[in-house]
């Protein structure tokens, strides 16, 4: 879907309407600056007339052309020096302006949106977005406007000279442009594919070295070259297609200027032949549409660039733009937390095209309840929590929070009081303080200390170079997976919301590890709402309840004790398969 051209402008016009006198100022200059040329052609003008006429030099009646020369100068000059001033202070500010405005529009995007499209082509088309227009902006101020004011003063120039010299520039300029911009689109259609295969190669071959140790691990360099050498080939054709085209236009293009100057030559010469025209028309015109040939292709080539930004623009816009998917309702109010109980009641739920994944699911979690969420693969435990925490929009039921329904309550303010400790933890490429701060902005030191502590990341952090300012590397690869839970679940000490979900928050610890570990989370879940999902059912057993989930419905509930005594159940089954696994590591 391609986003509205008018919504486009408008967005683009948010940012620039402060700064629109500072538009008007710079865009100015190029049409001032322009005029110089019209300007100085038609001083040569004056110059020749006089020295065919006279045969004597007096300097003073050279003072017109003189002076004409001098003030387009200065114009000139003094057009661009105010123009670019008033850049410097109001552009930058647009710049800027447009990646806030575009990045805060993403940010309020839902999980959804973040799921289905790369993180690396959201920040691209983020970045795309404010360079494009710029792009476009830079092309409209140093090509567009300067060149056509050329061409329209062109016209005014020949008319001083001849009507039927604007007859034929303007038969000119219609054929012109209305062949060459469609010609041009075509090579940029060509130029674009070109770009697309190059951009794919350069992803493929980066994706190769990011592989690298698999190529090596499968010795399969062969393939890997082969699979890189047949991508090639394809730019080879496809720019050789773009070449070959661009050869013509410009074969049409030569034929073209070969005609017009030999048509507007001959025309000269019969005005002259007639004495209509003087010597300093014959060269102010010759010289003009030289100058005018060269200036109406560049102007077609700015033109289609310009198409092809725009398209781009568009392109960005239309990933971004998106509309919302899950938003706060109008009058959503704050999430207003009393005991913190949970209610899940009726609730359906699939995810697009997908099959039902929750079909009048019910389920009451007491305030300070200890729930643990239990089942295979693909039961739904991970979607349950995805649900509570507003990820995604239930079909049909409602979600309580203290009777407050979830879907009349800021999104912000329910985030708030929900701390989720996951398994596969995300770190900023940041210091391991900002990391950790991320669960509570203002924590003083002490409070950053002691959480640390209780979650027995304090010792590791001081045997680092940098202590808490050591940054953890680009997605928190520097650490290993169980100092990233640690740091996780400092992080919920920090936080300390009412309620916590704690899914598979131990997996990436050794035994000894969790077992330390677990004393802090006992200790981190009291006077909470907490929901625990885990494999290694062991770390249940201390949970008030046990719910066993089997394709969005619940099977079995109870605590560890209960379901254990059912014999034939499907959370005895695994845990006997555990008990088994556990004896057999031991022996
Ligand atoms: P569990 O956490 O119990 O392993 P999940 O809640 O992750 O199960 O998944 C339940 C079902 O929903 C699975 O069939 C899974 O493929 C599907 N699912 C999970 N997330 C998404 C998603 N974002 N879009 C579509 N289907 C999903």
């Amino acid at each position: 879907m391609k986003s509205n051209k008018k919504q486009i402008i408008s967005y683009l016009w948010q940012s620039l309407k402060p700064y629109k006198w500072h538009l008007i100022i710079i865009l100015q200059a190029p049409m001032i600056a322009s005029l110089f040329v019209p300007i100085t052609q038609y001083a040569i003008k004056i110059t020749i007339d006089y020295l065919a006429a006279n045969k004597g030099f007096s300097f003073s009646a050279l003072t017109l052309p003189i002076s004409l020369f001098i003030c387009g100068q200065l114009a000139a000059e003094t057009s661009w020096a105010i123009s670019n001033w008033v850049s410097l202070k109001s552009m930058v500010f647009v710049k800027a302006s447009i990646t806030d405005r575009v990045y805060s529009y993403v940010l309020d995007h839902s999980y959804n949106f973040f799921q289905n499209n790369y993180s690396g082509s959201i920040s691209a088309k983020i970045n795309n977005i404010q360079s494009t227009a710029n792009k476009l902006f830079e092309n409209i101020k140093f090509n567009i406007i300067n060149r056509l004011t050329i061409l329209i003063s062109t016209v005014f120039l020949f008319w001083m000279v001849s009507k039927i010299l604007v007859f034929a520039i303007l038969i000119f300029y219609l054929v012109f442009f209305s062949i060459v911009y469609r010609l041009s689109k075509k090579l940029h259609t060509l130029s674009e594919n070109y770009t697309n295969r190059n951009q794919k190669i350069s992803g493929l071959i980066s994706d190769s070295v990011s592989n690298i140790f698999n190529i090596f691990l499968f010795a399969n360099k062969t393939r890997e070259r082969s699979f890189i050498r047949e991508e090639l080939g394809g730019i080879t054709a496809s720019e050789q297609r773009m070449l070959r085209y661009e050869f013509y236009l410009q074969l049409f293009i030569g034929i073209v200027y070969l005609s017009i100057s030999m048509g507007v030559l001959f025309l000269l010469i019969y005005l002259k032949q007639q004495g209509g025209i003087t010597v300093g028309d014959f060269s102010l015109v010759l010289a003009a549409l030289f100058h005018t040939l060269e200036v109406s292709y560049s102007l077609v080539t700015n033109v289609t660039s310009l198409v092809k930004d725009w398209g781009e623009l568009e392109e960005s816009f239309s990933v971004i733009n998106k509309k919302y998917e899950v938003r706060d309702k109008p009058n959503a109010r704050d999430l207003m937390i009393n005991n913190s109980a949970i209610e899940f009641k009726s609730v359906n739920f699939k995810y697009d095209n997908g099959p039902e994944i929750f079909s009048d699911f019910s389920l009451k979690i007491n305030s300070g309840e200890k729930l643990g969420l239990v089942g295979h693969s693909g039961a739904g435990k991970s979607t349950l929590v995805n649900l509570l925490l507003r990820y995604f929009t239930i079909n049909s039921g409602c979600m309580l929070i203290d009777t407050q329904d979830i879907s009349d309550i800021t999104e912000d303010s329910l985030r708030k009081n929900v701390s989720v400790v996951p398994q596969d933890v995300l770190l900023f490429h940041r210091s391991i303080r900002e990391n950790i701060l991320y669960g509570k902005l203002d924590a003083t030191e002490i409070e950053i200390l002691d959480a640390c502590k209780k979650a027995h990341i304090y010792d590791f952090i001081q045997t680092l170079p940098d202590g808490f300012d050591t940054i953890v590397g680009e997605r928190g690869l520097k650490i290993s997976g169980g100092q990233k839970q640690r740091i996780a679940i400092a992080r919920a000490f920090l936080k300390n919301a009412p309620i916590l979900i704690l899914d598979e928050a131990t997996s990436n610890l050794d035994s000894q590890s969790e077992k330390e570990i677990q004393e802090s989370l006992e200790v981190l879940m009291q006077q909470k709402t907490v929901i625990v999902i885990a494999h290694r059912l062991s770390t249940l057993k201390n949970m008030d309840r046990i719910i066993f989930l089997e394709k969005g419905k619940i099977t079995e509930e109870g605590n560890h004790s209960q379901l254990i005594q059912n014999g034939t159940g499907a959370y005895r089954k695994l845990w006997d398969l555990q008990v088994k696994d556990a004896s057999v590591q031991l022996m």
